[in-house]
């Protein structure tokens, strides 16, 4: 039996975030991952904005491979347009690397890692909860802590025991860190669109070094598999110039989870990351939505523990503010989302006519911001009302159900 102040079930960044915070403001932190190495499997395609190096406390030099500049947008005919905001806009960082880095860290402000530990059960009693954790080749262990943060990503085991909110839609993905590509642009994200290849999301390259990348795709209520969608994007006419020459070092088989949930706390219970859907749903990118909520966290956490108040009133406040800083831009990125994923690929074609004129791709260059997309798209919309005329049948097909 162990007692803690605080259990963080996930050593993903953001459980990390927590756990340094925490036990850097001296609360007794004990954080627990599944897997035996910490940032292993990846399942990411590791395009960081530099902001995410902002909340965290190692220099991005770290971690970094590579700098994107910009974009190049590819319709399914192959439409083309390019992108170039002529300064860092990303950097493509080595994703396990970083990962461990954050682990590193909480477990130098004082945090216990325990690897090789999975949370399996949770019960509440009247001075805290016990967390009954497997420990490959070890005894089972029992912590009694008196707060639980679920830091556990999509399928978070925290969320469905205390009976928090699943996530509104889930985008499944799948894809692979490739070597031996050709023609890339190495401070270029490639990106591909169309419903059939690609319904509900996108596909996308992040260049990593010379021929290397990260070549992934997602997709929604697609009734064909993610795996079998990322075959037929390797031999698509689009995409095949990058890859035919390629071949795979690892794949990566994930899922994103979108929000907002309407609840992500209870009695002594809290949720972070893609545990809590926390992912923006224009790009995919939960690193740095996660950290910033985990601010937010650790604020509320710290009051509550000092306090010796771990009651869902008090612990709501942090949905308030993590909401309040966040939730919009997810809330605008989910109805972005839901008119790009109704259009159909002629008018996904059109689209890209309009959005190729220069004045747009000059607005696009000088308002694009990957963590907050909703700048753009009301810029965009108001100067350009010719897009109306291709969203608005999307939108309207997303509201009453049709195709
Ligand atoms: C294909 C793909 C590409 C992506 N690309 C990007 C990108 O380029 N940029 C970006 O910002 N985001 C990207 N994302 C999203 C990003 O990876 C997630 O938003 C981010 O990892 C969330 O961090 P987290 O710490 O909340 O959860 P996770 O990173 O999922 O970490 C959760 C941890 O909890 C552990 N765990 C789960 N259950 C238990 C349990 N019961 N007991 C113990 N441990 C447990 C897991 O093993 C895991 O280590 C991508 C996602 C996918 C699927």
């Amino acid at each position: 039996m162990t007692q803690r102040d605080v259990l963080v079930v996930g050593a993903g960044p953001v459980g990390a975030q927590v756990a340094r915070l925490l036990a850097a403001r001296g609360h007794d932190v004990l954080m627990v991952e599944e897997h035996a190495r910490v940032g292993q499997p990846v399942q990411c395609a590791g395009l960081f904005t530099p902001a995410i190096f902002d909340l965290v406390d190692f220099p991005e030099r770290e971690v970094h491979l590579n700098d994107i500049r910009g974009a190049h947008v590819r319709s399914p005919t192959g439409q083309l347009i390019a992108l170039d905001a002529g300064k860092i806009m990303a950097h493509a960082i080595n994703r396990g690397g970083f990962d461990q880095a954050c682990v590193r860290r909480a477990e130098l402000a004082g945090a216990e890692v325990w690897t090789s530990a999975k949370a399996l059960r949770f019960d509440r009693h009247e001075r805290g909860v016990r967390g009954t954790i497997h420990r490959s080749g070890r005894e089972q262990a029992e912590v009694d802590a008196r707060l639980v943060v679920g830091a556990d990503g999509a399928a978070s085991t925290v969320g469905q025991a205390f009976g928090l909110p699943r996530a509104k839609e889930v985008v499944s993905c799948y894809g692979a860190q490739m070597r031996g590509m050709t023609d890339l642009t190495l401070d270029r994200v490639e990106m591909f669109v169309g419903r059939k290849g690609y319904p509900g999301f996108f596909g996308w390259i992040v260049p990593q070094g010379e021929g290397h990348g990260m070549v992934e795709l997602g997709v929604h209520m697609s009734p064909r598999p993610a795996k079998q969608h990322f075959a037929d994007m390797l031999q698509d006419k689009v995409v095949a110039p990058f890859t035919h020459a390629a071949e795979s070092l690892y794949e990566v088989a994930a899922v994103i989870p979108f929000g907002p949930k309407a609840k992500t706390t209870a009695e002594r219970v809290m949720l972070v990351g893609d545990a809590a859907a926390q992912a923006k749903p224009t790009s995919g990118g939960g690193v740095y939505t996660g950290m910033k909520c985990a601010a937010h966290l650790v604020e509320v956490a710290d009051e509550a523990l000092q306090a010796d108040d771990v009651g869902d009133a008090r612990l709501a406040a942090y949905h308030e503010r993590w909401t309040a800083d966040v939730g919009k831009e997810l809330r605008i990125g989910a109805r972005l989302r839901k008119a790009f994923m109704h259009l159909r690929d002629d008018e996904m074609e059109a689209l890209f006519g309009v959005l190729s004129k220069p004045e747009c791709i000059a607005l696009i260059q000088q308002l694009g911001d990957i963590d907050h997309p909703s700048k753009l798209a009301a810029r965009l919309l108001r100067e350009e009302p010719a897009l109306l005329r291709y969203t608005a049948p999307a939108v309207a097909r997303s509201i009453f159900g049709q195709g």
